[in-house]
């Protein structure tokens, strides 16, 4: 089926890590359950964002999508702009290697996720020869790379430096560099700039919409911090325990959330200037992706909760077009209710 909207669908994905029985002679298979059932559609040329505490799938998500840890369950579609549908879930190790270029993610950690023994210049142009887009050791692939480094704000001559020689903001700034020069369509940015102190965050997220202007890029945009995504996406989806529990606009979503948890993650942000929002403490600590608990799985935390949240399970559910909210209140939720009761 034709599909050149959107450039990747997931469906009802699953992704649960094998765990040790508890006992010696328990049979019981346990599992950690990262991702349970997550169905949604990333728009080309959108920045798509997935938020939630640390521990809530989000990563996990991401990686999945990209087939580097196999789902268990589900499917993922990617679009060409043709719109021809490959199915990713469905790929061989090879057939991935070769889509892997169209695909890419940039890692939180710039600092780990740099070969400390290679040069700038080949760290960049490894993934570029490897895919056949220009001859290893030629003058091509070095003009390419130095236009790369240039797009991403780094110096020729840094070509020939090694990653220790850079702070934390240009190593992200290499790493980006690596993955735009395999001419991505889609990139993961995976809590890419938490590890940066705020002004080099600002700048890094300045070049991701530039390149991302350039060259029509579409992100899914993984973070912990609402107030960062705010500036940067145009969709946002927020996960409890492995779940999408909210999904919509993001305007829409900051100006009327329709979710509890939604709405306590907002009142944690400290400056939100066009109206101060009362912070909400969430009770307890996130609850194990193990067992997670019945009903609806955010009930324990819940600051609405009523006695049907701990016995009948939530859905994604369309409030209005385009916002989805997997709460039974989610009407009152939106009209401002804050309060049990
Ligand atoms: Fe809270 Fe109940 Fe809504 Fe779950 S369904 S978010 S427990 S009000």
């Amino acid at each position: 089926m034709e599909n050149t909207q959107n450039i990747l669908s997931v469906e009802n994905l699953k992704k649960y890590f094998p765990l040790p029985k508890s006992g010696l002679f328990s049979r019981e298979k346990r599992f950690l359950r990262a991702n349970d059932g997550i169905n949604v559609t990333i728009r080309r040329g959108e920045t798509f964002a997935l938020v939630g505490e640390s521990g809530c799938g989000k990563s996990t998500l991401g990686r999945a999508i990209l087939q580097l840890d196999a789902p268990t369950e589900g499917r993922v579609r990617y679009y060409e702009k043709s719109g021809k549908e490959t199915e990713l879930t469905a790929c061989t190790d090879r057939e991935m290697r070769a889509l892997r270029q169209r695909l890419q993610i940039i890692f939180q950690d710039p600092y780990s996720s740099l070969n400390p023994r290679m040069t700038v210049g080949r760290i960049i142009g490894e993934g570029v020869w490897t895919h056949g887009i220009y001859p290893r050791k030629s003058k091509a692939l070095n003009d390419y790379v130095l236009e790369v480094m240039d797009a991403c704000g780094l110096q020729p001559h840094f070509i020939n430096r090694f990653p220790h020689e850079f702070s934390g903001g240009q190593r992200q700034r290499i790493c980006i560099a690596r993955a735009l020069a395999l001419r991505p369509e889609f990139v993961v940015c995976d809590e890419c700039v938490s590890a940066l102190d705020v002004s080099v965050q600002a700048q890094i997220l300045n070049l991701l919409a530039d390149l991302k202007e350039q060259r029509l890029l579409t992100y899914l945009f993984i973070s912990h911090d609402l107030s960062v995504v705010r500036h940067v996406a145009d969709r946002i989806a927020v996960m409890y325990l492995g779940r999408i529990v909210e999904l919509g606009e993001t305007e829409e979503i900051f100006r009327r959330p329709a979710h509890p948890y939604t709405v306590a993650l907002l009142s944690a942000i400290p400056s939100i200037e066009e109206e101060k929002r009362e912070k909400i403490v969430l009770r307890g600590q996130l609850p194990s992706a193990i067992s997670p608990p019945s009903g609806c799985p955010f009930h324990t935390r819940c600051f609405m909760a009523q006695e049907i949240c701990s016995t009948k399970p939530v859905t994604l559910q369309e409030t209005e077009t385009g916002h989805f909210s997997a709460c039974h209140f989610a009407e009152m939720v939106k009209n401002g209710a804050r309060k049990n009761g």
